[in-house]
């Protein structure tokens, strides 16, 4: 696409009202292997599910279109090597179409195969990371093809090598599954556990149905999904502010640390449905932030400021934003 602004809006699910001059849409490998940048930044760009332009972005936007799946198995397994702009839903409904058991769980989670690893996207007790064996690459500094297996990935919560060492340095191309055909069922994560025996469609059509309920959709309300993670903290942290709140909910992820909800503790503060300046902390579910009345970057940076804020004093905890913020040239952090 040439010179003029190009609008944003539909390249991110939380739709703000903003331009780009450079957009390049890359529909296959040796596209993105040839292509010189000819400005001082870029971004790769999925669905734009877990990204908000927040003003005008002058670098050049990297669309991802690669397309390509390919299904084969053997005694015990199912592999599946995905070319990363393929849809990440379509490739969950094709596996239960097949009977493949494994990703129902993450149903309905918007957003390319390729943007998968990088957070290792998460929903109803199941994390992606747990079947990825391999990721390919292009290495945009060497321009050269590469792959790492899922242990070099180093999956967490959240988190894999990609959102570290390998930040902004490469374009993901293909994510490989290895999808055990023995891998057990999943329910006992909130509403899954009342389901009796179920099937793989059904857990499917379940967290379908919840989703539907809870999250708002990005095609009416704009929004980017959980805003911030869920804290981390130490069982001493936990235990001081559990002696202030004894009802607060908690999840113990090892000895040491314990997991809270950020929408509990946003919740707890009065911001659930509060709406500043067109943002809105949804109503349902307070992690998320919505472009409710044709809202600004701005405006959003400034309320997700007062909550990081808010719930420091009362709590001592820092919240920390899990949607990746653009600035005009780079990343923010807030
Ligand atoms: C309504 C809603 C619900 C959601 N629910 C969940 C949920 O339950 N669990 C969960 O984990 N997430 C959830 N998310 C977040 C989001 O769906 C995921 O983060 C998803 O993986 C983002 O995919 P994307 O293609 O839209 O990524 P984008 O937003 O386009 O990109 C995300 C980041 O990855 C980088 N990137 C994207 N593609 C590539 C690539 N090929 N190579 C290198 N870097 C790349 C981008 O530069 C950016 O920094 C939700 C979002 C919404 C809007």
């Amino acid at each position: 696409m040439g010179n003029s602004l190009h609008s944003l809006s539909q390249l991110h699910t939380f739709g703000l009202a903003v331009a780009a001059p450079h957009i390049v849409e890359f529909n296959d490998i040796s596209q993105i292997l040839q292509h010189q940048c000819t400005q001082s930044a870029c971004i790769i760009l999925g669905e734009g599910s877990n990204t908000v332009f927040t003003e005008d972005f002058f670098g050049e936007v990297w669309v991802n279109k690669l397309s390509g799946i390919t299904f084969s198995e053997d005694n015990a397994h199912h592999y599946i090597a995905v070319a990363s702009g393929e849809n990440w839903h379509n490739l969950v409904a094709n596996c239960v179409e097949r009977g493949i058991a494994g990703l129902e769980n993450l149903a309905l989670i918007p957003g390319t195969v390729g943007a998968a690893p990088i957070q290792n996207i998460g929903a109803y007790g199941v994390e992606v990371g747990q079947f990825i064996t391999c990721v390919e690459f292009i290495d945009l500094e060497t321009k050269t093809t590469q792959q790492i297996s899922g242990v070099e990935c180093t999956f967490g919560y959240r988190d894999s090598i990609f959102k570290h060492a390998l930040k902004d340095k490469v374009f993901i191309t293909k994510v490989t599954f290895t999808i055990p055909k023995n891998v057990a069922k999943v329910t006992s994560y909130g509403e899954l556990a009342s389901l009796s025996q179920p099937s793989i469609r059904d857990i499917y059509e379940k967290v379908i149905q919840i989703r539907q309920q809870k999250l708002p959709d990005p095609k009416q309300i704009g929004n980017a999904g959980s805003f911030f993670k869920n804290p981390v903290i130490s069982i001493s942290e936990f235990k001081a502010i559990q002696d202030r709140y004894p009802k607060m909910p908690f999840y113990q992820v090892s000895e040491e640390r314990v997991k809270v909800p950020a929408g509990w503790l946003i919740d707890t503060l009065g911001f659930k449905g509060q709406i500043v300046d067109g943002i809105q902390c949804h109503p349902q579910q307070a992690l998320v932030l919505t472009n409710k009345a044709q809202g600004t970057g701005t405006a959003l940076i400034a309320f997700a400021r007062q909550i990081i804020a808010d719930v420091a004093m009362e709590f001592g905890i820092t919240l920390e934003h899990e949607v990746q913020l653009l600035g005009r040239l780079e990343r923010i952090t807030l």
